[in-house]
């Protein structure tokens, strides 16, 4: 099964992929956690990516493309979910020739619809950790102890791109570059629209209803 996953930032594309591979065995990619790695490696398309990062714009269709491709022509035969990929209509039509390429072709997208204002909250209030990944949240999700990880004690931290001014850009490039998306892929692909206002479980209830419909589990 092949996937993507739309959604403005803050959607909850993460928590939602995480709880599909477990379920359907496929391979996560997530194009802003490739960057991270990479920036965290010190490489050199880490270094490329970081100013637009930091400021919350896009990173050159171009990068982002071959990364994406490089990564997908490697995945199981199991299939993916794409997080985060692709972003603008061009990077849309490159990953359907690179599919097509090896007759492979999308089987659904789901798009996490959400408002403005819930996004603006769960991001401003997100901290992870830079060890293992575990995501909090200073309301809604609290670590049993405050800014301290669960998992394995190490202290949490806000990415640098999730305070009120990035997030308010993100959201901006989002509404211009990314809507467009749904919309290319609405006209010749299945597109599954997710209330993803309401808690991640409910959430996850509405994405398996979806794809159970095209698997059987
Ligand atoms: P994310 O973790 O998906 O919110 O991505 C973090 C940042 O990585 C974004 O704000 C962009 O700067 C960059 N990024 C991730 N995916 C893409 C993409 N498909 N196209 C362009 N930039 C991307």
């Amino acid at each position: 099964m092949r996937i993507v996953l739309l959604g403005a930032p803050g959607a909850g594309k993460g928590t939602q992929c995480k709880r599909i591979v477990a379920r359907y065995g496929l391979l996560h990619l997530s194009s802003g956690d490739i960057l991270r790695q990479e920036r965290a490696a010190g490489a050199e398309l880490g270094k490329k990516a970081q100013s637009y990062m930091d400021a919350g714009t896009l990173v050159p269709d171009q990068i982002i493309v071959e990364m994406m491709v490089c990564v997908i022509k490697k995945s199981p035969e199991t299939g993916f979910v794409l997080d985060g990929f692709p972003r603008t209509v061009n990077q849309a039509r490159q990953l359907d020739q690179s599919l097509a390429c090896s007759r492979q072709k999308i089987d659904i997208i789901l798009n996490l619809k959400v408002d403005n204002q819930v996004v603006i909250e769960r991001l401003t209030g997100r901290r992870s950790c830079p060890k293992c990944g575990a995501v909090y949240h200073i309301k809604n999700l609290k670590p049993k102890v405050e800014g301290i990880c669960d998992k394995d004690g190490t202290t949490l931290v806000q990415r640098a791109d999730d305070n009120i001014e990035v997030v308010e850009n993100r959201l901006k490039v989002y509404r211009q570059q990314t809507k467009p998306v749904v919309d290319y892929y609405k006209n010749s692909y299945v597109v599954c629209d997710i209330d993803a206002n309401r808690n991640a479980d409910d959430v996850t209830a509405l994405v398996f209803e979806c794809l159970d419909s095209l698997v059987e589990v």
